[in-house]
């Protein structure tokens, strides 16, 4: 993507981004522990989803298995890697299409991707592919640049949208004016939503077939053709031009694509039904920003001439666009920065450190024997401790230092201007409090964590040359706490000690 226009849509605070249970299920995606249970147990929180669910189970495309009476029977039948990939599908784009600017484009951008992640899941079943779910979302999400620059970028991309007879044109008409693709910006949204790369990848070759690296990312850059034949004006062109692609990079003859065909038109209307609701259903989270809504709101109230009312409400606005900004940042369990937020915040603090020659610290701490609790207490008591962890770790430290999860029990607390051997005073002094604070109450009496931490600092004792040298330097450091028997806190250099 040209650099203005990432630079636009980084800005831009009406960006999509996902609601909430589908960060949730993004974790889930990226969790190598995570479990058919903990899946039921973020979606049971949500009944339209869950029906979802137990409606695709039931659908023609698992049709020859038996009927499915519970959301439990469904994801078991399904499958971790299906559910995930399925109830991606189901939150991730979800209010993309709501009121606003375009509705009438946008909503026929999100028919073809249904189609579209039915014909990459068929195309893929054609091709022995067994992994029909992951194509069906690659399938629905491999538009969603063209959502999200008709939602960001309103003004010069509608026109370009309403103008374009096909896709193909489409494409012709955005290299011409955003000198880019809506696949390019797809990927880079798909990117910013932490998507797996997998999906980001397919995302990215949507619109370059002969880039496609494997059966899989073919399968999903043919959708969009094959996905024409029920929206083009002369289906019949549309399904030619579709075979010829399909036979040459997938080869399937003409018989074997006539049956995709039928199962696509088979399964088309339960999985309509299913996505439609989603589309015309009023916004279950009001999570997606609609600019256009949301100057309508405002003239409104201009109208009322209410300029105190008017002010607030934007405030409101402009509070909520902030949040949902923020949202993406965050890790949902314990609601401090996620670990790409973490990469993001380090390395500009790492650039500026180094050229400064200021001090940057970082501590990497681990949760001692975390296992046990989870072991003795149950996993969810083990997240109500995480949290609480978190909450305390960030109070205890100055709103200049950054707290982020790095994933399961380790923790990362980066401390700008800060020397080394005042950091390891800070991490020692966060320490001794976090002993002395229960981090639960259980039936038999609070419950009190350690934690192991190292500390390595950019120009102090060592000059790092990157980002993940230092973070490594914290690690070993940390490795050595645990060795030295916990619940202590070590600083890389020799001889360091509280200044
Ligand atoms: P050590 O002192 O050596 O660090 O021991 P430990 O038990 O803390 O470390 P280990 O890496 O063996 O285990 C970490 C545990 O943390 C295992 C995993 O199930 C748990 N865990 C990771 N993420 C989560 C989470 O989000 N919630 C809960 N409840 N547990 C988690
Ligand atoms: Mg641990
Ligand atoms: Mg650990």
């Amino acid at each position: 993507m040209p650099p203005e226009l990432t630079a636009a849509l980084a800005l831009c605070r009406n960006l999509p981004s996902p609601p909430g249970i589908a960060l949730r299920i993004i974790e889930l995606a990226q969790d190598p522990e995570a479990d058919i249970t903990t899946a039921a147990d973020i979606i049971a929180i949500d009944m339209a989803l869950s029906a979802r669910m137990l409606r695709i189970a039931n659908s023609p495309l698992y049709a020859s298995r038996r009927r499915i009476e519970n959301l439990g029977q469904a994801l078991t039948m399904l499958g971790l890697n299906a559910t995930v990939s399925l109830a991606l599908g189901f939150t991730v784009a979800q209010d993309l299409t709501g009121a606003g600017a375009g509705q009438d484009l946008r909503e026929r951008a999100w028919r073809r991707s249904i189609l579209s992640a039915l014909a990459a899941s068929l195309l893929g079943q054609a091709r022995g592919l067994r992994k029909a779910e992951e194509l069906m979302l690659a399938g629905l999400l491999q538009d969603i640049g063209v959502l999200v620059l008709a939602q960001s970028q309103p003004e010069q991309y509608l026109p370009l949208l309403r103008q374009a007879p096909d896709n193909q044109a489409l494409v012709a008409l955005e290299r011409e004016h955003l000198q880019c693709s809506h696949a390019e910006v797809g990927a880079w949204m798909a990117e910013q939503w932490d998507l797996p790369r997998y999906l980001v990848d397919a995302i990215a070759r949507s619109e370059t077939p002969a880039q496609a690296e494997d059966t899989f990312q073919t399968c999903v850059a043919l959708s969009g053709a094959v996905a024409d034949i029920w929206l083009a004006a002369d289906a019949d062109a549309a399904r030619e031009h579709a075979l010829q692609q399909v036979n040459e990079a997938l080869q399937l003859d003409s018989a074997q694509f006539d049956q995709v065909l039928a199962r696509i038109g088979e399964a088309l209307p339960d999985i309509s039904a299913l996505f439609e609701t989603t589309v015309l259903a009023p916004a279950r989270v009001q999570q997606l920003i609609d600019h256009a809504q949301e100057l309508t709101t405002l003239r409104n109230l201009r109208e009322l001439q209410d300029a105190a009312l008017a002010r607030q409400r934007a405030d409101e606005f402009e509070a909520r666009a902030n949040r949902l900004a923020e949202q993406a940042h965050r890790d949902a369990l314990t609601g401090v920065l996620n670990r790409r937020q973490l990469e993001a915040v380090l390395e500009q603090e790492f650039v500026r450190a180094t050229r400064h020659g200021w001090p940057l610290s970082v501590a990497f701490i681990d949760l001692d024997d975390f296992k046990k609790i989870n072991d003795a207490h149950g996993h969810l008591m083990g997240d109500e401790v995480l949290r609480m962890f978190a909450s305390k770790l960030q109070e205890q430290l100055r709103t200049s230092d950054t707290v982020a999860r790095f994933g399961g029990e380790e923790f990362i607390a980066l401390l700008p201007n800060t020397t080394e051997p005042v950091a390891l005073e800070v991490v020692r002094r966060v320490l001794a409090s976090i002993v002395a604070t229960p981090m639960a109450e259980l039936a038999e009496g609070p419950l009190f964590v350690t934690f192991s931490a190292g500390v390595a600092t950019q120009g102090g004792y060592e000059r790092f040359a990157d980002v993940q040298d230092l973070l490594k330097a914290a690690d070993d450091v940390l490795y050595r706490s645990k060795n030295l028997g916990r619940n202590r806190v070590i600083a890389r250099s020799p001889g360091t000690a509280p200044a």
